[in-house]
């Protein structure tokens, strides 16, 4: 099978298509057949050498892809050949035309969402759900900022806050992200290229300040963040590109939390109930991934320039084949 290796870390370029072996399940794995995959700021940082995790050399890419079920191993409960599914992590990369995970990994993919949208969920859809419900605890009536709305954890956000009955305002940086913000059912959007957009906010939640903010870019907003914050408010740290400074007594003032996250660090427990209730919401169509980009795998290099600049809209995805 084909495959995108990875034999040193690096640029884009790094990554080159090559035919590798075909994947064989163990106990308790699946081999899917890929035909979507996810591309995800993460997979950058991983390939750059420059994350917390570096995999032995040489490597498959991708933590996300969707597609069906090839071949399962002993001790594998619910799946069986020919079931579509999507991947939320993988043993041995996506970005390829068969990927290997642990059954735990492999969730069905219903009927309503197609293959592209599946290979949306694993890291954007678990990571948005994670932030709003397991780290702010948000609640339906309260007042959420997502700040970066236009990507692949934004959109799912939006998506995923609405149905729930929060009140939405959403940032993206083009006039297109700003349109589909709004289309996706964002309350309001304002634009956080524009040096006065944060002023609206008293207005939009008349006086209340904002329940709670997912973040996307902390190392920019952070410190303007919690001065848009309500009493009891929470920010939830998802993106970071470098440091910046805060004062802490605007926290003091309204006891407000500053709260980090990982999905890598999410335990078993929660990832079932956070994946349960996306397959909820992808049966009901209450979330419905965006699809930005799709292209080729060979074009990986160029996918993961484009993840990394500015103007998002939705998902990147890459078709094996
Ligand atoms: P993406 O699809 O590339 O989207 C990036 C988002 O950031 C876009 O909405 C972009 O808006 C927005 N952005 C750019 N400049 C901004 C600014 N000044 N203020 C607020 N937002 C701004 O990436 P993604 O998949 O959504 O991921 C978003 C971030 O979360 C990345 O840094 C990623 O590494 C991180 N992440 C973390 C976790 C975790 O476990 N902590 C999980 C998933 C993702 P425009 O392009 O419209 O300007």
């Amino acid at each position: 099978m084909r495959a995108i290796r990875v034999n040193e870390f690096g640029d884009p370029q790094v990554m080159v298509l090559e035919d590798i072996a075909d994947l064989h399940p163990g106990p308790g794995q699946v081999v899917v057949r890929v035909k979507a995959i996810g591309v995800n700021p993460v997979d950058t940082y991983i390939r750059s050498g420059t994350f917390g995790i570096k995999p032995p050399l040489p490597y498959t890419p991708g933590l996300d892809a969707a597609g069906v079920v090839e071949k399962i191993g002993e001790e594998v409960g619910h799946l069986r050949p020919g079931n579509r599914v999507y991947v939320a992590g993988s043993l041995s990369g996506t970005y390829a035309e068969q990927t290997l995970c642990e059954e735990s990994q492999v969730h069905p993919l219903p009927e309503e969402a197609s293959f592209a949208q599946g290979a949306a969920m694993g890291v954007p859809y678990a990571t948005a759900y994670f932030a709003l419900w397991l780290r702010a605890r948000a609640r339906p009536g309260e007042f959420v900022l997502i700040h970066g709305a236009s990507g692949g954890v934004g959109t799912a956000a939006v998506q995923i806050a609405k149905a729930a009955g929060m009140h939405v305002i959403g940032t993206a940086g083009t006039a297109e992200g700003r349109k589909l913000v709004k289309e996706l059912g964002a309350h309001e959007v304002l634009d956080h290229g524009d040096p006065d957009y944060l002023g609206e906010i008293p207005r939009l939640t008349c006086d209340h300040g904002i329940d709670v903010i997912l973040e996307m870019l902390a190392n920019v907003n952070l410190a303007k963040d919690l001065d848009l914050l309500a009493m009891r408010g929470r920010v939830v740290v998802i993106g970071n590109h470098d440091t910046i400074e805060i004062d802490p007594r605007a926290a003091m003032r309204r006891n407000i939390a500053i709260l980090g996250m990982l999905l890598f660090n999410a335990q078993a427990d929660e990832l079932r109930e956070v994946h349960a209730a996306l397959r909820a919401g992808l049966e009901n169509r209450t979330l419905v991934p965006v699809i930005g980009r799709e292209m080729p795998i060979a074009d990986a290099p160029q996918a993961h320039d484009a993840v990394m600049a500015q103007g998002a809209y939705g998902k990147i995805i890459l078709v094996p084949g």
